[in-house]
């Protein structure tokens, strides 16, 4: 069996520098105490897990303003997903250390937001409902309408932007930034998929052709996991398995299986794909 891996695949920038914030403050001895994290630092388990094992308290993410409440000192993280400037205040208000780990594209994205708002346009965010990204993007303002890859826009503001979360099939956004040009020319385009999203989903679209089967290895609820997977289903036509770890690889037939294709999300660990290769080349 030959196994094909994905290049650039793997943790990308963004979360790799929200992991070693946290570390730092781990081993200060003046953080102070207890350390809260608002939500998971990332959609990935393990990481999170080995965080908590570490002493940190996971907070609610799906009521963030409830968690701030709830606390009245020591730190509070606040993921690499980004937050809004309301709990963000709220939080600032109680005294409490912040410790602010969005991303500098995901801040990137809030910013162009903001001053479009101020120039008066309309936003049309095209992101995953219920996602912390897509949750503080629309906290930022009530004049963010979240809108999906179905969207079929009625009449806008001739100011109008649409923009979007950075984890999504790069695709999708350019596709219905056509079909909404199509109807409306004067809408504005901000692509926001980051450089690292853009660049794994491409090296998978290219690398994984001819494989007989795709793994994606990251958590299922990692959104640009998912992202890879689907563009590599729909594009490639090549049967793709969104796998967490080593006993997942059960759920899988191997049974004329000559070529593997791996690739991972932009949160996942690269010892769980190393480990995940081994198991392959030994017992598959
Ligand atoms: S996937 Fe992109 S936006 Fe998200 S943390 Fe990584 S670099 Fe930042």
């Amino acid at each position: 069996m030959i196994i094909k891996t994905v290049t650039p695949q793997g943790m990308c920038g963004g979360v790799a520098s929200a992991i070693k914030q946290i570390e730092t403050i781990l081993q200060n001895p003046e953080t102070p105490k207890p350390i809260y994290m608002l939500g998971s630092l990332v959609h990935n388990k393990i990481i999170v897990k080995q965080f908590q094992e570490q002493g940190i308290i996971v907070l609610d993410g799906n009521k963030k303003e409830a968690a701030i409440e709830s606390i009245s000192f020591g730190t509070i993280i606040f993921t690499a997903h980004g937050i809004s400037d309301k709990i963000y205040d709220l939080a600032f208000k109680k005294g409490l250390n912040i410790i602010d780990t969005t991303c500098p594209k995901v801040l990137k994205t809030h910013n162009i937001i903001k001053a479009k708002l101020k120039e008066g346009y309309h936003i049309l965010f095209l992101g995953v409902k219920g996602h912390p990204e897509t949750e503080g993007i629309l906290g930022l303002s009530e004049k963010i309408q979240l809108i999906d890859e179905n969207a079929d826009i009625l009449p806008i503001n001739y100011k109008t932007l649409l923009i979007n979360q950075t984890t999504l099939p790069y695709k999708q956004v350019q596709t219905l930034y056509e079909k909404i040009k199509a109807k409306h020319p004067f809408v504005e385009l901000a692509d926001e998929v980051c450089s690292a999203t853009r660049q794994r989903q491409k090296a998978a679209l290219k690398q994984t052709k001819g494989a007989d089967i795709c793994l994606v290895i990251g958590d299922v609820m990692s959104n640009n996991c998912q992202a890879l997977k689907k563009i590599i289903e729909d594009e490639n036509k090549i049967t793709t398995y969104l796998i967490e770890k080593i006993t997942d690889l059960k759920m899988i037939d191997f049974k004329n299986i000559n070529v593997i294709a791996i690739t991972s999300g932009a949160s996942t660990p690269k010892t769980i794909v190393d480990d995940i290769i081994n198991e392959l080349k030994t017992n598959k």
